[in-house]
């Protein structure tokens, strides 16, 4: 990456909702619902009511169909069919790995694409989504971060793609039975670890949250949810007190002038600044460790001195260490650390006391590992260098 590399590329203003056409029901808050219930000529009085209705249809049986709200008369279904929509991001296509692993292509309005990654373990199923098209940012290991920020995706293309994914699953509800007798959940987990920096996107991100988490709904507990962040510092103490899920960090390196090189953020808040936030993070107790996201780079990040380092920077912070073998992909400006070397950084950081998982790549076959997540129309062609030929950095 030339040293001069922007730390973003351009910041769109984005409206938050998409302006043109009949309201999505899909994304809206349960205020914001209310709100344009009553706006649709719902009485005052019965609006808390008909919201919490409809939100049981939306998010906890998954139904899409006006008609089947049938705990809702037939004018007012008629009426919320004529004033509303009920709108997911489309599957394009949907690919599926030796290991189980789905990779989904989605397509949101305006024609944009973000992947989506469901990734099923024994005691667990992960889905890893996304929170922008490409990304402001511009580190330099990671695939997305070669392609330019197209924008911000909405609360409803942020819970659509759980809701979705749970269609590909067929994980509904059933009539008749009960929640304790369907088994244990496929999609159990959600990681924001897929296209963008969620925290630049933070109220979307926050209500698509907000929903996923409503007890009358989807359901997911909050310490369910991760957020993965490459160290936007202003924004974490807000993920704390707004959306209260635990916390990812991208951190990468041990050394200002590397991490510079890696996360270009680091220029504008560094590791001091970046461990301070993370120090402040409220919520932080031995069971809501924060996972630092280390990153294993052929002589560039994995040495012992840095594993070394690594533990005294984290000192006092409950933390858990995710090592992830770098994932390459068509003109990556690194290649991953031997395993031998991962092992032994994983040694140095296991004997200080910290869990120093290595991270399984999934999904390598099918291009969903991290890190590799990219628009297919834009896959596979731009290398950095060429971006960089182009844009003239
Ligand atoms: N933008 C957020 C979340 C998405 S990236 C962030 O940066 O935290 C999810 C994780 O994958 C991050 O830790 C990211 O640094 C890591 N990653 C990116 N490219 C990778 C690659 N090629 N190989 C392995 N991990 C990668
Ligand atoms: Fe963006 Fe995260 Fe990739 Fe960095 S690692 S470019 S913040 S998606």
């Amino acid at each position: 990456m030339p040293a001069s590399a922007p730390i973003t590329q351009d910041v769109a203003t984005i409206p938050r909702k998409m302006p043109e056409g009949p309201v999505n029901l899909v994304g809206l808050t349960r205020d914001g619902l209310r709100a344009a219930l009553i706006e649709a000529g719902t009485p005052e009085k019965q609006a808390k009511m008909r919201a919490g209705q409809i939100w049981q249809w939306l998010y906890h049986w998954g139904v899409r169909d006006f008609d089947r709200m049938t705990n809702l008369s037939k004018d007012y279904r008629a009426m919320l069919a004529r004033t509303f929509v009920i709108s997911l991001p489309e599957v394009v296509t949907r690919q599926v790995s030796n290991d189980g692993t789905r990779k989904y292509l989605v397509r949101i309005a305006g024609g944009h694409e973000v992947e989506v990654v469901y990734i099923p373990e024994t005691d667990r199923g992960t889905l890893c989504i996304s929170s922008q098209v490409g990304c402001t940012l511009t580190c330099s290991f990671c695939h997305t971060g070669t392609q330019k920020l197209v924008r911000n995706l909405t609360a409803a293309e942020i819970v659509g793609q759980i809701m979705l994914a749970r269609d590909d699953l067929d994980e509904w509800p059933k009539p008749g039975v009960g929640a304790n007798d369907a088994g244990p959940r496929l999609l159990s987990n959600i990681v924001l670890m897929g296209m963008g920096e969620p925290l630049y996107n933070f109220e979307n991100v926050r209500d698509g949250m907000k929903i996923a988490m409503d007890p009358e709904g989807i359901s997911l507990s909050r310490r369910r949810i991760t957020l993965s962040t490459s160290g936007v510092v202003p924004e974490i103490a807000k993920t704390a007190e707004e959306i209260g899920c635990l916390l990812a960090v991208s951190f990468h390196a041990t050394t200002d002038e590397v991490r510079d090189k890696l996360v270009p953020i680091n220029k504008r808040w560094n590791i001091e600044t970046l461990l301070g936030a993370l120090r402040d993070y409220p919520r932080l107790s031995n069971s809501e460790r924060i996972t630092f996201e280390y990153v294993m780079l052929k002589g560039v990040n994995d040495s012992d001195e840095d594993a070394h380092r690594l533990i005294k920077l984290i000192e006092g912070i409950p933390a858990k260490i995710n090592l992830i073998p770098f994932n390459e992909w068509p003109g990556a400006p690194y290649e991953r650390s031997s395993n031998n070397r991962i092992h032994a950084f994983a040694d140095i950081i296991y004997k200080a006391g910290y869990a120093s998982p290595i991270r399984t790549p999934r999904g390598e076959d099918i291009m969903a590992a991290c890190g590799q997540l990219k628009s297919a129309t834009e896959r596979a062609r731009k290398s950095r260098a060429q971006i960089a030929q182009e844009t003239g950095l």
